[in-house]
């Protein structure tokens, strides 16, 4: 099996794309990029500052002295900002919607962008997010969609907030959820949307190993 490939994981809010990636990775022996994880602390230190995302020369500054770190981490990638520590306080549905918001403009896609193909300039890298088939990795060797139904995604993201010991109402997952999907659908750069040879997979009645066997049996096909 090819040790250098690119696989892309894309697909909308909770469709259970990261525990998959990381999951289909690990399989892989690839290095697993979340991200999402980049634009929540991109959005973090924005807010943080007080910077108004559409002003960009201060978002230019930002991101010149941005020292953002991603490692390996157990059950999330560990996120740092300098020396702080940011895994935690990045992953609420609140950030979520601030990651959107930043994640719409130009400068933003364009700094990440470069950051994530730096990364995965040699391969062996199972990459996540909304836009790695479309822009990210437009060349990438095995490209996934991952999908499932709004309902679902809500509620596998009460779940997963619940065990992290955040207790947040259906109905307002469910609405953040529509949102964000209708924004970074909706968005002029790198919108949310398959790849033209991406494989779809339908999450909503397949768990978790289903599809990452799924996906394996993908992948031996395509090498
Ligand atoms: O995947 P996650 O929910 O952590 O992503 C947070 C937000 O970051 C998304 O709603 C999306 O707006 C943005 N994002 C993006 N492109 C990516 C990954 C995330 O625009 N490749």
């Amino acid at each position: 099996m090819r040790s250098d490939a690119i696989v892309t994981i894309d697909g909308p809010s909770g469709a259970g794309k990261s525990t998959i990636s990381r999951m289909f990775a690990s399989k892989l022996h690839y290095t697993y990029l979340d991200t999402g994880a980049m634009y929540r602390a991109v959005g973090l230190k924005v807010t943080r500052l007080g910077i108004d995302p559409a002003d960009s020369e201060a978002m230019a500054r930002m991101f010149e002295d941005l020292d953002l770190r991603l490692l390996p981490g157990g059950d999330d990638t560990i996120v740092l900002l300098g020396e702080d520590d940011i895994s935690k306080a990045i992953r609420t549905p609140e950030m979520g919607m601030i990651a959107s918001r930043v994640s719409a403009e130009k400068i933003v896609r364009e700094k990440l962008t470069q950051i994530q193909r730096e990364i995965g300039k040699n391969g062996g890298i199972v990459a996540e997010g909304r836009d790695m088939g479309t822009v990210v990795f437009p060349k990438a060797e095995c490209k996934f969609f991952l999908d499932a139904s709004p309902e679902e995604r809500a509620r596998r993201r009460q779940l997963q907030l619940l065990e992290k010991g955040q207790s947040v109402d259906f109905q307002v997952l469910l609405d953040q959820i529509i949102k964000r999907d209708r924004d970074d659908s909706s968005r002029d750069l790198a919108p949310l949307q398959p790849a033209d040879n991406a494989v779809i997979i339908d999450s909503s009645k397949m768990s978790i190993d289903e599809v990452v066997n799924f996906m394996m049996n993908y992948f031996e096909k395509v090498q």
